[in-house]
C-alpha cells in the first residue's frame, strides 16, 4: 500500500496561461501575479519603449501637418492672387491639403468676431459674408 507523500501546497496560485503583451511576442506563459502582462522583464521594458516610440511618431506627424498647414498659409499670404483679392478659397486650401482639424489654438478676433484658426506663424479665418472664402492673418 501506497503511502501518500504530503503535497507541499503551492505558496502561489496558479494563474490560466495568457499571451504577453508585447506586439510580437505573444507567448503563452503562466502570471504569477494577477497583474503581470509579459513574459519576462525585458519584454516589459520593450513593450514600454515600443508604446513610447509610438507616441512620439505621432507627435512628429502632427508636427509635421501644422507645419505643412503653416506653408500652406504662407505661400497664399505671399502670392500675388492673394495680395489683390485678399481672400482664399476653400477650393484652393483643400488643393494645397490644408488640413482645418489641426491648428495650434483657436482666437476670437474681437474687430470680426470670427475665430483664427493658428499655426505657427499664420492663422485663418472664415469671412464675413462667405463661408468659403477666408483670410489669412500673421502673427505680429
Ligand atoms: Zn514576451
Amino acid at each position: 500500500m501506497d503511502v501518500k507523500k504530503p503535497t507541499k501546497r503551492m505558496s502561489k496560485r496558479l494563474y490560466a496561461g495568457i499571451p504577453c503583451k508585447k506586439a510580437d511576442c505573444n507567448k503563452i506563459f503562466q502570471p504569477t501575479d494577477s497583474r503581470q502582462k509579459y513574459c519576462c522583464p525585458q519584454h516589459r521594458v520593450d513593450h514600454n519603449n515600443d508604446k513610447r516610440k509610438a507616441n512620439d511618431t505621432d507627435a512628429v506627424a502632427l508636427l509635421k501637418t501644422l507645419k505643412h498647414n503653416d506653408a500652406v498659409l504662407a505661400k497664399v499670404f505671399r502670392s500675388e492672387i492673394y495680395s489683390m483679392t485678399k481672400g482664399v478659397s476653400l477650393d484652393l486650401l483643400q488643393y494645397e491639403r490644408f488640413e482645418f482639424d489641426y491648428f495650434v489654438k483657436r482666437q476670437k478676433n474681437t474687430q470680426t468676431g470670427k475665430t483664427v484658426l493658428w499655426m505657427f506663424k499664420y492663422g485663418i479665418e472664415p469671412t464675413e459674408f462667405n463661408n468659403n472664402i477666408f483670410l489669412i492673418r500673421q502673427s505680429a
